[in-house]
């Protein structure tokens, strides 16, 4: 399975390095799970360190769409490619209510791919008698002229569930997932890995990781405590 920390706008150094501490007394040998921990730029080569001992990606949040220049206050794949960043993830609905559009992510994924960067491409619904349209328009576009889906997962993250406490349903995720599946299936892609996010958390991530062709999960809050990300870390199938 795939577990990525989405940390957003949060931590200061102090409570990185105290994360950082308790993670790794408490996550273990990690042997079942790709983990992946997306931090804010400022700590990327600080986890970095942290997470070669123990096997774990570490992806930035965002990356700009053109390679160098002009852009006062961005970063590009190139430089995060350059401290061994592993990935970036793209599309976040949080970035689109700040402007970004499907064309952007489009071009920030073929800069990233281009860097060797690893993609979490974001898709979800905003108006849920809508969603299909708004998840096929947004994988569509953001996929344009992309020819592999080597270095791609597609995370489900319907935008009512992004910290709101409200998970989308076991069934709306499980007939999500296979609709993405089949949109990536009819554009040739057909090992894309997908991920449910939204309101993951304690109680539901065994029942979310249970659900049949599902490739894991993109957490958000419940990333920030080292306890419970290291439990959600520690899933193993074959126990579950
Ligand atoms: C996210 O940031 O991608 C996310 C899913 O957040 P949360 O788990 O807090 O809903």
């Amino acid at each position: 399975m795939i577990i990525a920390a989405n940390w957003k706008m949060n931590k200061t150094i102090l409570e990185v390095n105290q994360f950082l501490d308790e993670f790794v007394s408490l996550v273990g040998e990690n042997k079942h799970n790709k983990i992946i921990i997306a931090p804010s730029f400022v700590f990327l080569q600080k986890v970095i360190k942290f997470a070669r001992k123990k096997n774990i990606k570490v992806f930035a949040q965002n990356c700009h769409q053109f390679a160098s220049g002009a852009f006062t206050g961005e970063v590009s794949a190139s430089m995060l490619s350059s401290i061994g960043v592993n990935g970036v993830i793209l599309g976040h609905g949080e970035r689109k209510a700040m402007g970004e559009t499907c064309d952007m992510v489009n071009q920030k994924l073929k800069m990233a791919i281009c860097y060797n960067l690893e993609v979490i491409l974001c898709t979800g619904e905003s108006e849920n008698n809508r969603a299909e349209k708004e998840i096929e328009f947004q994988i569509k576009t953001s996929l344009k002229d992309i020819n592999t889906d080597e270095k791609i997962c597609i995370a489900y993250e319907p935008l009512w569930a992004i910290g709101s406490n409200k998970s989308a349903s076991c069934e709306n995720i499980y007939l999500k997932v296979k609709f993405i599946r089949d949109i990536c299936k009819k554009m040739g892609f057909f090992n894309t890995k997908i991920l449910y996010g939204g309101s993951v958390n304690l109680k539901n991530y065994v029942r979310i990781l249970n659900i049949p062709k599902i490739d894991g999960i993109l957490v958000g809050g419940a990333s920030l405590k080292s306890k419970d990300f290291a439990e959600i870390s520690s899933f193993n199938s074959s126990l579950h």
